[in-house]
């Protein structure tokens, strides 16, 4: 599949921008770079630019990710990610992408930026929110570049099989991207679909630190693709892209024993998800709650504006879909630390009394 050919014609004959040379051991007078540090330190730190690609971060991306070198590119979370693949494959005005609603809305936000146009192929609510994936295909049109499956979905928490992604991809073969969002992998225990990408070059997979690794702050994801594509997006992504301090906290979070700690915390999640999911069940005021392979839960409630201004009072966010008709009454709840959670349990237990 030549992945250029379904790239935007700017995109595959952009000139990218020639950054200053990075050599070690050079005395860098080529970057207008401060020649010392502002924390009065004598060896250079943030006064020089960050590398222009990190090799040591992407090297052990890869390794982690299990995929090769050269199929990974670092973003700012993996929402730089979704805004690289909307700009460099989708013509303003002419090009579209699917969507499976209710579905993380920042693919579609990308989208109207970008002027590309948004098709929806909704999940089935009857059948907990799985993807239709013949609703999906019909959808397409031969516009369509990106088709948008988020697995495990934000906010349903179901996963979609690898099987389904099989199908999309060859239905789509030298037509679409089957985009395959992670952003949750870690907590659903299934392989990613990242051992599909040998087979199929028009399958992207999108990774994320900010939710296992516990690094939200730190804004890095990343795209695990052919090597040809990663190459095409590389090609816009801006130099230097990842600051010093996010290149080395992210490394650190990659070493073994912080590993060892954020499988641990997955595992935690795990055991207070399934927790809070029975409680809640035995609440007369739930109606629902989807089956989850994420940190949250989708739940469904009698009368959502009444939970929502108790728990409000009791000094607990949770978050509403108050646009997505599927998801009248229906909030989204975090798995936070066990105080955390009882004391969501507790407020909706007064919930209940004061009604
Ligand atoms: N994908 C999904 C499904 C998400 O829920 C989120 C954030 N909530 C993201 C991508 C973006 O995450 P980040 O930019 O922090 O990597």
């Amino acid at each position: 599949m030549n992945i250029e050919l379904l790239a935007r014609t700017e995109i595959r004959d952009l000139k990218p921008y020639e950054t200053a040379r990075q050599a070690h051991g050079m005395v860098r007078l080529n970057a207008n770079e401060a020649p010392w540090p502002a924390d009065g330190s004598s060896a250079d730190g943030l006064n020089r630019y960050p590398e222009i690609r990190p090799l040591q971060l992407h090297t052990r991306l890869a390794a982690h990710y299990a995929v090769d070198p050269g199929m990974v590119l670092a973003t700012r979370g993996s929402s730089e990610a979704i805004d690289l693949l909307m700009r460099a494959f989708c013509h303003a005005g002419t090009d579209n992408i699917i969507v499976s609603p209710p579905t993380f809305s920042m693919y579609r936000v990308y989208a109207d930026i970008q002027g590309a146009g948004t098709i929806t192929a909704p999940l089935l609510a009857d059948n907990n929110f799985a993807l239709d994936v013949s609703l999906v295909l019909e959808k397409c049109t031969p516009k369509t570049k990106l088709v948008f499956v988020c697995s495990p979905n934000n906010p349903t928490g179901g996963l979609v099989p690898l099987s389904s992604i099989r199908e999309l991809a060859e239905a789509r073969v030298d037509r679409s991207l089957i985009i395959v969002d992670e952003a949750y992998a870690e907590y659903s225990e299934v392989p990613s679909a990242a051992t599909l990408l040998a087979q199929y070059e028009n399958i992207v997979v999108l990774r994320t630190l900010s939710k296992a690794h516990s690094l939200a702050g730190a804004r890095c994801g990343a795209v695990l693709a052919s090597e040809n594509l990663i190459h095409l997006l590389n090609r816009i992504l801006p130099p230097y892209a990842l600051a010093t301090p996010v290149i080395d906290c992210v490394l650190r979070s990659l070493a073994p024993e912080t590993l060892q700690r954020s499988n641990d915390a997955v595992r935690r999640v795990l055991e207070e998800r399934e927790r809070i999911s029975r409680e809640l069940l035995q609440c007369p005021d739930v109606v629902k709650v989807w089956p989850s392979r994420s940190n949250f839960l989708l739940v469904q409630f009698r009368n959502l504006l009444s939970v929502e201004s108790r728990l409000s009072d009791a000094g607990i966010l949770i978050r509403q879909f108050r646009d997505e008709a599927a998801l009248r009454n229906c909030a989204r709840i975090s798995i936070g630390k066990p105080r955390e959670n009882d004391l969501l349990l507790a407020a909706l237990s007064r919930t209940l009394e004061g009604a």
